[in-house]
């Protein structure tokens, strides 16, 4: 596992969330103020909001994997399965260079969400 490679797109990753978090931050409350009168107008900007808050949620949620995987990096667990202590298969760490656990401990973690 070339952790050294992994560690930069991680890196990458989260610069680039913390600043996608940081514009969805600073455009909320504008689109929110921008129409105080108007009702129909509320609506849409209040939807708007609605859906910028859960862009901003799932934006924050992957920063902090992100930040875990760093941490796993860090102590040495990155590449392991964090439920079933199998190691996670390259190819999904490629894809999913976040990922904490393997793809079936993964799919049972979400059925269990659900
Ligand atoms: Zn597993």
């Amino acid at each position: 596992m070339k952790t050294v490679a992994v560690r930069k797109r991680l890196e990458a990753a989260c610069a680039e969330l913390d600043r996608s978090i940081a514009v969805l931050r600073s455009e909320q409350p504008v689109s929110r103020a921008d129409f105080p009168q108007d009702e129909v107008d509320a609506g849409t900007s209040l939807a708007e909001g609605d859906r910028a808050e859960a862009v901003l949620a799932s934006a924050m949620s992957q920063r902090t994997e992100i930040l875990a995987a760093l941490n796993r990096i860090q102590d040495g667990s990155y590449g392991t399965c964090a439920d079933c202590g199998r190691p996670i298969p390259e190819g999904r760490l490629e894809a999913r260079p976040e990922a904490a656990r393997c793809v079936a401990c993964q799919s049972k973690r979400d059925r269990l969400r659900r």
